[in-house]
């Protein structure tokens, strides 16, 4: 997962264009994405897709040639859908199209204009404070604004069952690794292991453009959207921070439950915020005309870390370990759904004798005390109506132990299961 990040870190990317396309390419040697294409000037709900901006080089250069900003050094330096530019200009008028962190002097911010038209670049607050206010800048941006098409990435992965979990993650930041890299790395591997895998569920992802993408997504696909049982979107999952869970709007789905569930027995510092109409393109998958169950998976939330939206936001703050954290963390989510089931209890008049069917025995081991009463829990509770979900948030089991306690009591037909509708 590192290395797909140290591969994909010095492409710009944006929310349409060639860097996208080269992005979703690279993630096809992992997985067999489909790459959509969607045209410029298609109505998506309230939205119309843009045009596609491309961009090949862009500088600052002084009176003596001297290049003080160079976009081939790194690709934040340029007002993300900055129009092209060629032109020599004052310092004061240069300085109206600059932007700089003045209280984070040493990082270059990162900056867009999508949806206004305008030229800009963007600098360290110690290189703009070397310019020189009687010289003459000659600013050159070598960029196009024009039709051509949205790209976003799709990868299905067939279950056993049409009722389908959405995993979302933003493709459209230039050179930038927490936001949204890793989000994009850990999906990639999430979606090569389950397409390995035998599962219940069927599995969509989609790497996609921030907003546009989810907006596009959701009006060329309003047919599908019937099979989505719950979704995460996966964002900013590589620094050192402890989990942050955003409920979806629902707040109490299966899979907002899940989520809380596999933090709390987890051992990992977590927070679990509620939904709020801001944020990533979760705030489209809760939009009141879907009503999704999808949540948002972070480290540290977008905005709350020093280095959020600025060339701080590099290889240095995101850690492989931490990948693989939240690897571990989504695959535990996704054991989970695809393991809470409802169980009816053959014997329900009374206990069950255990130690008569060699129960003891199978649940031997040091923490035997736990796993018996887990037993206790699962073949209480177990009446048809109750998911094993419910028995570990009702026991204060950990999932995986009332899940296995489950498996032992159907092997000896004890439990019978039912299939959740
Ligand atoms: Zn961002």
């Amino acid at each position: 997962m590192y290395q797909l990040i140290e591969k994909l870190y010095p492409i710009c990317r944006s929310i349409t264009g060639e860097g996208n396309r080269k992005t979703l390419r690279i993630l096809q040697e992992i997985i067999p994405l489909k790459i959509q294409e969607v045209p410029t000037g298609t109505k998506v709900f309230d939205w119309t897709v843009p045009k596609e901006w491309n961009i090949r080089d862009a500088y600052i250069m002084d009176s003596k040639g001297n290049k003080i900003i160079d976009f081939k050094k790194s690709n934040l330096h340029v007002l993300n859908y900055s129009m092209p530019v060629q032109k020599k200009v004052s310092y004061n008028e240069l300085k109206e199209h600059i932007f700089t962190l003045p209280e984070k002097p040493d990082w270059i911010p990162y900056r867009t204009s999508y949806y206004k038209e305008n030229w800009g670049f963007c600098m360290s607050h110690n290189q703009f404070m070397e310019l020189r206010e009687d010289e003459e800048y000659e600013v050159f941006i070598d960029s196009s604004l024009s039709d051509g098409s949205l790209t976003y990435g799709e990868y299905y992965i067939r279950g056993d069952k049409d009722d389908e979990i959405l995993f979302s993650t933003h493709i459209c930041h230039p050179s930038l690794c927490n936001d949204n890299l890793s989000g994009i790395a850990v999906c990639t591997y999430l979606a090569r292991h389950l397409s390995e895998m035998k599962t219940r569920y069927s599995y969509r992802f989609l790497f996609i453009p921030g907003t546009i993408g989810s907006i596009t997504w959701l009006a060329k696909n309003e047919d599908k959207v019937k099979n989505i049982k719950g979704g995460l979107v996966v964002a900013c999952i590589g620094d050192g921070g402890g989990f942050t869970y955003k409920r979806s709007r629902r707040g109490i789905s299966e899979m907002d439950r899940a989520v809380e569930n596999v933090l709390k027995h987890s051992g990992r510092n977590y927070q679990v915020r509620d939904f709020i109409p801001y944020g990533y393109d979760e705030r489209q998958y809760c939009s009141p005309g879907f009503n999704l169950p999808v949540g948002c998976l972070m480290r540290t939330p977008h905005g709350e870390y020093p280095e959020y939206h600025t060339s701080g936001d590099n290889l240095e703050l995101v850690h492989p370990d931490n990948l693989k954290e939240s690897f571990d963390i989504l695959l535990s989510i996704i054991d989970l759904i695809e393991n809470n089931r409802k169980y009816i209890n053959t014997n329900p008049k009374c206990e069950p004798q255990l130690g008569r069917r060699g129960l003891y025995d199978m649940i031997g081991g040091t923490n035997r005390k736990e796993k018996e009463l887990a037993m206790l829990w699962v073949l209480n509770m177990s009446d048809g109506e109750r998911s094993l979900l419910d028995i570990s948030e009702r026991s204060g089991c950990n999932f995986d132990l009332i899940n296995k306690v489950a498996n032992i009591l159907k092997e000896k037909d004890l439990l019978r299961g039912v299939e959740v509708v």
